[in-house]
């Protein structure tokens, strides 16, 4: 049976009514302003300190439950202009817990005179309530409860369908979950503002929102009731979109940390006796952090490559990806993130290197030794040369990247158009992977060719990192000529190999260029 959402001032607190009314700072009619609003209204504070009585008009809202969530829910509807009572199954005990102005009674006299009220007690105790049924009949019930990663997969129904289920004369609103305790008391500024709310009356909905306004935050609507299990598995995310890249970022750095192990103090202990131990902690480090960096890179612009192969394959565009692309094109933006935190790790190591205890005996070994031999100038200009170009290529790619990095946040990305921002996204990224590989080839040089470089058999790690890269630019290079660029160029308007559409280019050359990219 549906429940019947009370209207009248006195069983339910209407919110844009007298109760929230104007000039008093009380909710509902301050709606733009509420980030100004002080979380606790002067004129509701007492001398001491503790929130004063609520004036008589301020509408009446019930808290089942006096644990951490309800005490912060409390003080902030106090706060909001809101009188407060609390249904506890001790008050005695619990009453000192709460601002004095908070009225902390019995579940049972609690529930009588609210219209709204908050359930703050888990699901698993829900049940308990069944004996307010009657009392709380016709009334709002707000489920604010987050199920564990364990329940959300164990029951099939959300804990509001659950206790509209065991509550079926009353109108059940999912609201307030994904607000901590701490940030309800801190109030909005100190965390995320947006409140999903959800549920199948309208009207409680609405009565729910505006209560979210007034205590200032912004009330996102999330349709019916169905979708409470969407809301209540929003707090059980971390970092979904991040989890793939991490593990990725994470798969290769133990990847080529074991290959350069292997090479630079695994083969130099077995087979020269020389224990370069102390290598781990910054100098392997080092080495591998630019190998997962320009991998990671590479792997930001190879599904853009993939995609294009394969609309020049198909003939079309209208056919979906495969859904790993499909993916692989989505987590673009973190994969590229992670590559320029590797980078700037790589930055820094770099300049620690010299600080290293190592490098000056190295450095003091190497003069003694050419004391010995008796040579006084040493300069090799190659490798002045080689090292001048490696390090400037470095700082070029990793300022390109840095710019990436800033323009992919999103207050930065919205203040660019589609062009701007697809021009630093595609063209200067790629711009930073031909700087990363010039970087990587002048550190390399002749090195590749020669025996003493391979450990182990193991060739050195930076023509393993080139192999993608290379690729890409050779792919993109494939992709310019007229007879891939024109084909692709069609295929993102909209023509097709075996289609009905009848396509011919703009003879307008600016026209044509203004198609879409991958
Ligand atoms: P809590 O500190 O453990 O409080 C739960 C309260 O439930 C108790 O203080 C108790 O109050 C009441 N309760 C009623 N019937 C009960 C029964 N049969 N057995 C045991 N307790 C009973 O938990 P909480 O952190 O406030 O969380 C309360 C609800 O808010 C949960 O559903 C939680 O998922 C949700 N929530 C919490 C947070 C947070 O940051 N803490 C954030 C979002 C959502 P009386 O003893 O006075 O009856």
């Amino acid at each position: 049976m549906a429940a019947e959402v009370p209207s009248d001032q006195g069983a339910c607190p209407t919110i844009p009514a007298q109760g929230c009314g104007k000039g008093k700072g009380t909710p509902a009619t301050r709606m733009p302003s509420e980030m100004d609003k002080p979380l606790i209204s002067d004129h509701l504070v007492d001398s001491d300190g503790s929130l004063a009585e609520p004036h008589m008009g301020a509408p009446r809202v019930g808290i089942l439950g006096s644990g951490d969530f309800a005490r912060s829910l409390a003080t902030r509807l106090l706060g909001s202009g809101f009188s407060v009572v609390v249904g506890s199954r001790n008050p005695k005990r619990t009453a000192g817990l709460f601002p004095s102005s908070a009225q902390v009674t019995f579940q049972e006299e609690a529930v009588t005179s609210p219209g709204v009220i908050f359930v703050a007690v888990f699901r698993e105790h829900y049940s308990s309530l069944c004996g307010l049924s009657d009392q709380l009949a016709g009334k709002i019930l707000v489920d604010v409860s987050n199920p564990t990663e364990q329940e959300h997969l164990r029951h099939q129904e959300s804990n509001a369908e659950y206790l509209a289920s065991l509550f079926p004369t009353c109108a059940v609103v999912k609201a307030f979950n994904v607000i901590s305790a701490w940030t309800l008391q801190a109030g909005p500024r100190d965390g995320n503002r947006q409140v999903p709310v959800c549920s199948d009356q309208p009207e409680a909905k609405r009565t729910v929102s505006e209560m979210v306004h007034a205590m200032g935050f912004m009330p996102l609507d999330m349709g019916s009731l169905a979708s409470a299990r969407e809301v209540e598995a929003m707090p059980l995310r971390l970092l979904p979109a991040w989890k793939v890249p991490a593990l990725l970022a994470l798969g290769l750095f133990v990847c080529f940390f074991a290959y350069n192990f292997t090479r630079d103090v695994l083969q130099p202990y077995v087979q020269e006796g020389k224990n370069k131990f102390y290598k781990l902690p910054v100098s392997v480090v080092n080495t591998t952090l630019p190998c997962v960096a320009y991998v990671l890179l590479s792997l930001v612009y190879l599904p853009g490559v993939l995609a294009a192969a394969l609309q020049l394959r198909r003939g079309t565009k209208y056919r979906r990806f495969p859904d790993w692309l499909d993916h692989w094109l989505q987590h673009r933006k973190q994969i590229g993130l992670l590559s320029f935190f590797c980078a700037a790790l790589h930055a820094l190591y770099s300049f620690c290197l010299p600080l290293r205890r190592s490098h000056r005996y190295d450095l003091i070994n190497l003069a003694v030794k050419q004391m010995l031999t008796n040579k006084s100038h040493l300069w090799v200009e190659e490798e002045v040369w080689r090292m001048e170009i490696y390090l400037s290529m470095g700082v070029l790619a990793l300022g390109t990247l840095s710019l990436l990095a800033v323009t992919s946040l999103p207050s930065i990305a919205n203040s660019l158009n589609w062009k701007e921002f697809s021009f630093v996204q595609s063209t200067l990224g790629f711009v930073a992977l031909v700087l990363s590989t010039l970087h990587t080839l002048t550190y390399g040089w002749t090195r590749a060719f020669e025996e003493s470089r391979y450990k182990f058999y193991l060739p050195p790690t930076f023509t393993l990192t080139l192999l993608v890269p290379c690729a890409i630019i050779l792919a993109k290079g494939l992709f310019l000529l007229p007879c891939f660029s024109r084909r692709l160029t069609k295929i993102r308007r909209g023509w097709e190999k075996d289609g009905a559409v009848k396509f011919t280019l703009p003879t307008d050359s600016i026209l044509a260029e203004k198609t879409s990219h991958v």
